[in-house]
């Protein structure tokens, strides 16, 4: 018998210009300030590239530095590149996949940053863009992963045809993690983004409001269900001059789960608990 898990994680990105670094950090300070008020643990997952700017490391361990052991870190790549096939996305911003080998430079490369700006180890990864069904048959990229370090990856983020949102349930299956062939665990993510809703406008959901409404009932439903529910969200979209200034969706999935005494789990922590469940 599963119990509901609330699983929360941000993709920690917009490295361009001072603007987006200071939006990213307005963000973070806000995501920070609320999860330790819930006490609520939770995953960053660093794009490697930010981590050049020196400016915004000194901000964010200081940052980092309260979250203290609330905070887990782990990579979103170093540039945000697609790791594979995407139709919806390469149809709109004509892009096309890395090679093996370039995906392999880029974990790297984030790894090399991430342990030298951070000092963490980290062993997962939130593939940029996401993909339907994750990275399942895609033996060349798993084990380029799994040669890094990486022992779980975030890549099923999407629905049929890549489209957003990725629902609770797919042909009569619960959306839950699931173990690739050579070991990685999969984690996946449910729901529309936070930037689809109040960036890109693509949901039927408009605005901070019907956003939070949207949110509150995803969890409910996975409560009623007894699954793992896991927001795919983005500090960015809580800065001053963002969507969302107040942080409401973060509020509201951690009051929701506070309130139904739903555990609050980052990336690594789920990881670890779904690891000794199976190996008691
Ligand atoms: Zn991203």
């Amino acid at each position: 018998m599963n119990s509901s898990i609330l699983v929360m994680g941000y993709d920690v990105e917009r490295y361009m210009s001072p603007e987006d670094r200071m939006s990213s950090l307005q963000g973070v300070k806000k995501i920070i300030a609320l999860h330790r008020a819930y006490h609520a643990p939770f995953t960053f997952f660093m794009l490697g590239k930010l981590l050049e700017y020196d400016d915004y490391v000194a901000e964010l361990k200081k940052e980092l530095a309260l979250a203290g052991d609330l905070a887990d870190i782990q990579q979103h790549t170093y540039s945000h590149p697609l790791l594979k096939v995407n139709e919806r996305y390469m149809r709109e911003k004509n892009r096309k996949p890395l090679s093996v080998s370039e995906i392999d430079a880029e974990i790297k490369k984030a790894n090399h940053i991430i342990e030298s700006k951070l000092g963490v180890k980290v062993f997962g990864l939130k593939t940029p863009i996401g993909f339907h069904k994750g990275l399942q048959g895609e033996k060349a990229i798993l084990d380029v992963l799994k040669k890094n370090g990486m022992r779980f990856v975030s890549s099923d983020l999407v629905g049929k045809g890549d489209h957003p949102p990725a629902l609770l349930e797919e042909d009569g299956k619960l959306r839950q993690h699931y173990v690739y062939e050579n070991g990685l665990t999969e984690v996946p993510t449910h729901g529309w983004h936070d930037t689809h809703i109040l960036l890109k406008n693509m949901s039927p959901y408009k605005g901070v409001k019907e956003a939070c409404a949207y949110y509150q009932n995803e969890l409910s439903k996975a409560h009623n269900k007894g699954m793992m529910y896991a927001p795919n969200l983005h500090p960015f979209i809580y800065s001053d001059r963002d969507h969302d200034p107040q942080a409401s969706i973060v509020e509201t999935f951690l009051s929701f789960a506070k309130a139904n005494k739903i555990p609050v789990m980052s990336y690594a922590g789920y990881v670890e608990h779904i690891q000794k469940k199976s190996n008691p």
